[in-house]
């Protein structure tokens, strides 16, 4: 992208500037243009792409710049720049600096830029295009600028018209491997069959189902499998991350980038004195409706949200930490509660809800210890699902959504980093359905929230998380009710189913 920043600002001090201070504004600006602002700028670059002062104005007290660049050091990287010098060469007058008042910032981008592309912000008070592009007036002050948010909306519609291009493409998906074919003859809807024998019922929020006895007891076998094959063996250790999750934890994971149509949103009571809480419950109790206007109005936030990816919650534990080479790799689990997401129309079933439980597991350590459990965990999984489970599936190398929209789309096609997911075949409607994966997410992580490991080697993560509603409703599409004919292991974990519910 071509780009031209220009911006004017006025300088003000504690009085007026005397017609000797002027000669010491000009002296200052000239080595600026011709030194301070090429500093760290490639000898190979154009001049017109550096920042220069091409204009100044003294008005009583204040000294008004005009600066204008293209890419390298940009007009207000030059202002805050020159702003020392200037300071100091003023207060040889007795001179002081009082503050910086921003006139003008516009960002002029040459070419097509799709009007998607440009955000509607606060800060940009005006956009206008024409042949040669697009050109955005700034709303903002001098700290706004010290904030780099002009570099940064300039980035934000680079994403954006990368992402453009990269929605109109079908996601990589790649198959690794696939199973025999395994079908046991059973072809119905699982969840419809769960709900005709009681194992499940509709709870009353969207998304969301109470899960009686015999679907339990599925789950707990398919956790003690997981437990005994995989995570046993491979060393993790349980850990419990929290399930209400802050924007503090969002903004690191880079999950504030983007979740929010899927969030289930938390607030918190503005005060928990009953006095200011009473005319709710008055409410009710007089209409037999809870006030929701009335409630909102109470409300500090969203503070945040509930447990969206599992992972991100645990990294406030080592954040800012220097992980010991022999802890390493670290290798630990949840389990503790659920997942939540805004599915909307998606949901479907038990296998897309709004309200689900799954087992995270996570792992920390160099690229190599990253991308090594990952491989180990993928085995495991295989063996699992050839030799207990005897599922039809397969699993495939995908890219995750937030790798291209971050620009590690490159990164991805290094094989290390990345997402396989894992998809079970369910004969009912004859579609694959994901039911789990496996991600590296390479220093993703680490890098967000600080994290370092003592060799001074990049540190790596890498998570995986298994659904235990996607798993029953793979494990059943495929081999129904006949208890007697499930696989051993799944058999003599489960029992029998325990009916316990006889309505009249
Ligand atoms: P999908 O493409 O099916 O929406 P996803 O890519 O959003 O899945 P991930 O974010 O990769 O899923 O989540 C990891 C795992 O969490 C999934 O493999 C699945 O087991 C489980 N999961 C995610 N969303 C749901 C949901 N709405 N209901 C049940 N399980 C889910
Ligand atoms: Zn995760
Ligand atoms: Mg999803």
């Amino acid at each position: 992208m071509l780009l031209r920043f220009t911006l004017s600002a006025a300088l003000h001090f504690n009085k007026e500037l005397p017609p000797e201070a002027a000669e010491a504004v000009q002296a200052t600006v000239e080595k600026a243009n011709a030194t301070l602002f090429r500093r760290g700028v490639p000898a190979e670059a154009d001049a017109a792409e550096i920042g220069r002062i091409t204009g100044w104005q003294v008005e009583g007290s204040s000294l008004t710049l005009t600066l204008e660049s293209g890419t390298y050091t940009r007009a207000h990287d030059a202002l805050f720049r020159i702003r020392k010098p200037l300071a100091a060469a003023l207060g040889r007058h007795r001179l002081g600096l009082r503050g910086i008042e921003v006139r003008d910032y516009r960002i002029d981008i040459a070419g097509e830029i799709p009007e998607k592309a440009v955000p509607n912000l606060p800060m940009i008070r005006r956009t206008t295009r024409d042949e040669a592009g697009v050109s955005l007036e700034l709303a903002v002050d001098a700290t706004d600028l010290e904030n780099k948010i002009p570099d940064r909306l300039v980035r934000l519609i680079e994403e954006k018209i990368e992402g453009l291009k990269y929605g109109g493409k079908a996601e990589h998906w790649e198959l690794i491997f696939e199973s025999e074919k395994r079908s046991g003859g059973f072809v119905e809807n699982p969840t419809e069959e769960m709900l005709a024998r009681g194992w499940i019922k509709h709870a009353p929020a969207r998304g969301q189902w109470i899960f009686a006895p015999p679907a339990v007891q599925l789950f707990r076998a398919f956790e003690r499998i997981v437990v005994e094959e995989i995570i046993g063996p491979l060393g993790f250790a349980e850990m419990i991350f929290p399930k209400f999750v802050p924007w503090e934890v969002w903004k690191r994971s880079g999950h504030a980038k983007g979740v929010y149509p899927e969030i289930y949103y938390v607030s918190a009571p503005k005060t928990r004195d009953p006095a200011y809480w009473e005319d709710v419950g008055d409410y009710f109790k007089v209409t037999g409706e809870v006030p929701v206007e009335m409630i909102r109005d109470r409300l500090e936030g969203p503070i945040g949200g509930m447990c969206y990816a599992q992972c991100p919650p645990f990294w406030p534990f080592v954040q800012g930490e220097t992980l010991a080479t022999g802890s390493l790799p670290i290798r630990i689990f949840d389990r503790s509660g659920t997942s939540h997401r805004y599915e909307s129309g998606g949901i479907h079933g038990i296998e897309r809800v709004d309200e689900f439980h799954r087992i995270e597991i996570l792992w920390l350590g160099t690229a190599e210890q990253a991308v090594g459990t990952a491989q180990e965990l993928n085995q495991a999984y295989k063996r699992v699902f050839e030799e207990i489970l005897e599922l039809e599936w397969r699993s495939a190398r995908v890219t995750p959504w937030f790798m291209a929209q971050e620009g590690l789309a490159g990164v991805a096609e290094t094989e290390n980093v990345g997402t396989t997911d894992y998809e079970a075949f369910l004969p009912y409607n004859e579609t694959w359905l994901e039911f789990q994966n496996v991600s590296v997410a390479g220093n993703k992580y680490p890098k967000g929230f600080n994290v370092k490991v003592q060799s001074g080697e990049e540190c790596w993560s890498g998570c995986s998380g298994i659904g235990l509603e996607r798993w029953t409703a793979a494990f059943l599409a495929q081999k129904g009710f006949e208890v007697d004919a499930w696989p051993k292991r799944v058999r003599d974990l489960f029992g029998e189913p325990r009916e316990i519910f006889h309505f009249l």
